[in-house]
This record gives structure tokens, sequence and C-alpha cells, in this order.
């Protein structure tokens, strides 16, 4: 595709820099999420960019492909914010993020679960659920 590389060129939608640089290896495969909080900010970047694969693949549950989409057309999201990352390190197996996700018309406080694949520390990083929402 011709805009390829327009599409990728600016800033990262979780606001870590540029996009090619933060989250577009990770969501491209191109290189492996560290940590949770990695996790945490590529699916908000995937949200924002409608990046659904990468959603699927990074979530424990089988989501649908199609309520995803929608979600991601729906909303049109402005911002990340990390509040509390606890956990989700290098040697973890586990971790917990508290973050606020600005979008159009509101925003959404959350704390999210994150494991490792099989519960060992060679399993990438998945977003487990949400252990607390709150909606503004
Ligand atoms: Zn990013």
């Amino acid at each position: 595709m011709a805009g390829g590389f327009a599409q990728d060129a600016g800033p990262c939608p979780c606001g870590g820099g540029d996009y090619d640089r933060c989250c577009g290896p990770l969501h491209r495969g191109e290189r492996r999420v560290e940590t949770a909080e990695q996790l945490m900010r590529s699916r908000y970047s995937a949200f924002a960019r409608g990046e659904v694969d990468y959603l699927l693949q990074t979530h424990n549950q089988s989501e649908s492909r199609r309520a995803l989409r929608q979600a991601c057309r729906h909303t049109q999201w402005l911002g990340l914010s990390i509040l509390a990352v606890d956990g989700g390190g290098t040697d973890d197996l586990e971790g917990t993020i508290r973050f606020t996700a600005r979008h159009r018309g509101g925003a959404l406080l959350e704390t999210s679960l994150f494991q490792r694949r099989g519960g060992a520390l060679a399993g990438e990083w998945l977003y487990v659920r949400a252990i607390e929402i709150d909606t503004q």
C-alpha cells in the first residue's frame, strides 16, 4: 500500500515518541514485548489505530474481531497516562497497571491485569482483564 509509510510516520498514540520506534515494531511483530507496561501501551496504540489483529493476539481470551473493530472505530482515543505499575517487569510473571485513557467525550480509568502465557518467563505478556474500571 502506497500510504503505508505515511501512516506509520508521526507520534505514537501512547505518547512514547515516534510510532515507528515505539509501538510500531511491536504491532508489526518485529520486536518482542518485554514488560506489561509495554504491552499496555501497545494495546492502547492498537485501539487508537485499529490494529485489531494485535489486540486479538495479546489477549488471553478470544474476542470477537467484529466487536473489536467496532470498538476501535467508535472511540477516538486522545491520550494515555500510566498512573501506577505493580510488577510486570522482565522477571515477573504477573503485573497490574493503573492508567487513564482519554477519549473524545470522556476518560477511562482502569486497572488492568497482565500475565505471561503459560505462567512462565518464556511466555509472552498477555492482557487478562480489567480488575477495576471507572468511566468519567
Ligand atoms: Zn507507543
